[in-house]
């Protein structure tokens, strides 16, 4: 039997809007005793059927993966990861389309309707990443409509969800192959992608993330055509996706800057399969905030700002938002006439109005005459579902500083 859940009077109302998530606080009752990762179905007050998800102890306290139950068909997993392969197809990223890029993001949570899952494909190698119970437990079934969806294609799953499924201390799996093909055992060991006609190693072993930051794709081709003869000063650079498209789009020198030294020696590997010569490049395996305070005015005409998350919670909002603010401050002062700055967001709890609003205060106190040029977000492998805009969670201004 399915576990149930009822919902309080009225709180059906998002979920009739189709909103993905059951805030704890709108549980009236719980029959069946679920427990963590469970599949449970969904009741208003009045015993009507809404929805079926994933369970988890929390505030969120069901994930929905379908409206179509109770209970999931046979054939759930197969007809989600079908869905999200369309969506890519349509976009241009499969393989048959588009034979410069050969990685993206098949799921992306919420924004296809897979709540606490991300699913990124690397050339024939797809790396999980769970943000929940369920979405953890379900590895088997992920497992058999990927090796469904790709066929002899498939060269080998890693679940990579060790530090994001909730609970782990309990789940029994995480950081592991949870299949590998024949080909993939006696493949060189090293596995390259193209992103843009550009050649990167996913290294989702030991590396942050799946393995690459897919979401700047866009941003990084754009910085790409904005290079040439500049100087590019690119922070928080992790394996170097903006280094590489500025050093292919004729940069005349790049600096990059990140904390640690993992990133750096795979930056150093991106040159070289990329044929770049490193001459016009120089790496710095130390505080990005400390060397743009130390760097000179007028060092460089592009500077790149990509920081982690500086709020992973509500509470740590108004403490990012100053990071924000004095990071960008010091990039203003520094950058040279006429130069041009790329700053990001990647926290969710930021919205795109607040951070417009402190990169503003950011520019008021350098003084400087700033324009936006553009307005960045993640690229559309990562869709946003239109009833959960939180999954709108990169955002990117490229601004003009007189
Ligand atoms: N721009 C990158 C992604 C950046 S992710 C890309 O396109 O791939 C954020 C990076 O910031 C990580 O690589 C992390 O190691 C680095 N980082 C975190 N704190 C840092 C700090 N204080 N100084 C320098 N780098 C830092």
């Amino acid at each position: 039997m399915i576990p149930k859940i009822f919902l309080k009077k009225g709180r059906e109302a998002s979920l009739r809007r189709f909103h993905p998530w059951i805030f704890s606080g709108a549980v009236a009752k719980k029959e069946g005793s679920p427990t963590d990762g469970a599949v449970v179905d969904v009741y208003t007050s009045c015993g009507t059927y809404i929805a079926s998800g994933h369970y988890q102890e929390g505030s969120i306290t069901v994930r929905i993966l379908t409206f179509e139950g109770p209970g999931l068909p046979n054939d759930f997993w197969i007809t989600a990861l079908r869905r999200a392969y369309t969506l890519r197809e349509r976009l241009s990223l499969c393989y048959q389309s588009n034979p410069q890029t050969t990685t993206y993001r098949l799921v992306h949570g919420e924004g296809d309707h897979l709540p606490g899952l991300v699913l990124d494909y690397y050339q024939g190698v797809v790396v999980v990443q769970a943000h929940s119970a369920g979405m953890f437990l379900a590895h088997e079934q992920i497992t058999e409509a990927l090796q469904s969806l790709y066929g002899s294609a498939l060269l080998a799953i890693y679940d990579k969800s060790a530090t994001t499924a909730p609970h782990k201390a309990n789940l029994p799996l995480g950081d592991v192959y949870l299949y590998k093909s024949d080909a993939f055992e006696s493949a060189q060991p090293h596995h390259t992608v193209l992103e843009n006609g550009l050649r990167f190693l996913p290294d989702w072993e030991q590396g942050q993330k799946t393995g690459l930051f897919l979401d700047q794709r866009e941003n990084r081709e754009l910085l790409g055509q904005m290079a040439n003869g500049s100087r590019l000063l690119n922070l928080f650079c992790y394996s170097g996706g903006f280094s590489i498209a500025a050093l292919k789009g004729g940069a005349a020198l790049v600096h990059s800057v990140d904390s640690s030294q993992r990133a750096i020696d795979l930056l150093h590997k991106h040159i070289v399969l990329n044929g770049l010569s490193g001459d016009r490049h120089q790496s710095y395996t130390t505080d990005a905030f400390d060397f743009l305070k130390s760097s000179p005015k007028g060092a460089y005409d592009l500077i790149v700002l990509d920081p982690p998350a500086f709020a992973k919670h509500t509470d740590a909002k108004n403490t990012a938002l100053q990071a924000y603010k004095r990071l960008n401050a010091v990039a203003f002062d520094r950058i040279a006439p006429g130069g041009v700055i790329f700053t990001f967001s990647c926290s969710q709890v930021v919205s795109s109005n607040d951070f417009a609003l402190t990169i503003f205060s950011a520019a008021a106190i350098s003084g400087r005459r700033v324009k936006i040029l553009r307005r960045l977000t993640q690229a559309p492998d990562h869709p946003v579902n239109i009833y959960h805009p939180e999954g709108e969670y990169l955002k990117g201004l490229v601004l003009y500083v007189e």
